[in-house]
C-alpha cells in the first residue's frame, strides 16, 4: 500500500528535472543574445543610452560581456534591437561576446582554444569553487539553481564544494571589488593544478556598472585568461550548464 502510494506521488509529479538542457526552451520575458537589424536609427543616442559602454558604433554591435540586458536599447529602438530568448551565451574567445550588425548566429566556445588538460582532466567531472567577488547575489542565486532538482547540473558530474582544495577550478562572480581581491587569489592558489578560471557574469567579465571605480581590484585578470566567459546579468542557470558543457567537451 505504501509503495502504491509513493508511486501515485511519483506519477503526479511527473519528471522534476528538465531532460534536455541543450534543447530546453525559456519560457516568459528572459532576455537572451540580441539581434541587431539594419534599420536606422540614432546610434550615437543609443551608445549614450547604454549605462556600460556596451553599445559600439562603426560598426554598430553590442559587447554582451558589457552589457547588463536592461533592454533599454530595444525599447528605444525596437525596429533596431531585439532579444530573443537564446541562452546559449558562453564562449571561451572574448570577442566572440560582440554582436554585430545584420548578423543572427549562436555565440559559440572555439574547440581548437580549450586547453588540452581541460577535457583529458575534466572531460567526465569537474568541481567548482565559486568566489563572489564583490557580487550582488544575482549570478550567485542562478548558480545555487543550476544544482536544483530541475536543472540538476550534478547528473552531468559538475558540481560547486566547500573548499578550493577539493576543486578544479574557480567561477568567479562579481566586478572584483579591493577587498574580495586577496581572497580570490588565496582561494585560486589553494585550486590545485591543472585548473581553470570561469567568469560568470557580466559583473566578472568587465566590471559592468561598476567598471573604473576606484573600489575594483581587478588586477588578478589582467594576470591570468579566463577559460570561458559566460554572459548574462544574471547568468542563467541554462546557460552555465551549456557552457560548461562545452569547455568539458560533453556537447557540440
Ligand atoms: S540592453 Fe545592454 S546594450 Fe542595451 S542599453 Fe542595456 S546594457 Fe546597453
Amino acid at each position: 500500500m505504501v509503495m502504491f502510494d509513493s508511486l501515485k506521488i511519483l506519477w503526479h509529479q511527473g519528471k522534476q528535472y528538465i531532460p534536455d538542457v541543450t534543447s530546453a526552451k525559456i519560457p516568459g520575458i528572459f532576455r537572451g543574445r540580441p539581434v541587431i537589424s539594419k534599420a536606422s536609427a540614432d546610434e550615437e543616442s543609443l551608445k549614450e543610452l547604454c549605462p556600460t559602454g556596451a553599445i559600439s558604433t562603426g560598426p554598430f554591435s553590442i559587447d554582451l560581456g558589457k552589457c547588463t540586458f536592461c533592454g533599454e536599447c530595444a525599447v528605444r529602438y525596437p525596429e533596431k534591437i531585439r532579444f530573443t530568448s537564446d541562452y546559449k551565451l558562453s564562449t571561451n574567445v572574448r570577442e566572440r561576446l560582440v554582436i554585430y550588425e545584420d548578423t543572427d548566429s549562436p555565440v559559440l566556445l572555439d574547440p581548437g582554444s580549450v586547453r588540452k588538460e581541460i577535457r583529458r582532466v575534466f572531460g567526465h567531472s569537474l568541481k567548482l569553487r565559486q568566489v563572489s567577488a564583490g557580487g550582488d547575489n544575482s549570478c550567485e542565486w542562478e548558480l545555487n539553481a543550476a544544482n536544483n532538482v530541475q536543472f540538476d547540473m550534478s547528473r552531468f558530474g559538475i558540481d560547486f564544494v566547500a573548499s578550493p582544495r577539493h576543486a578544479d577550478g574557480v567561477v568567479i562572480t562579481g566586478p572584483v571589488s579591493e577587498n574580495m581581491a586577496g581572497p580570490l587569489q588565496r582561494c585560486y592558489d589553494a585550486i590545485p593544478e591543472p585548473k581553470i578560471i570561469i567568469l560568470a557574469g557580466t559583473d566578472a567579465i568587465s566590471g559592468g556598472i561598476f567598471a573604473g571605480s576606484p573600489a575594483l581590484d581587478r588586477s588578478f585578470l589582467s594576470k591570468y585568461k579566463a577559460d570561458l566567459y559566460v554572459a548574462g546579468n544574471p547568468v542563467h542557470p541554462l546557460t552555465f550548464i551549456n557552457g560548461v558543457l562545452g569547455l568539458m567537451g560533453k556537447k557540440g
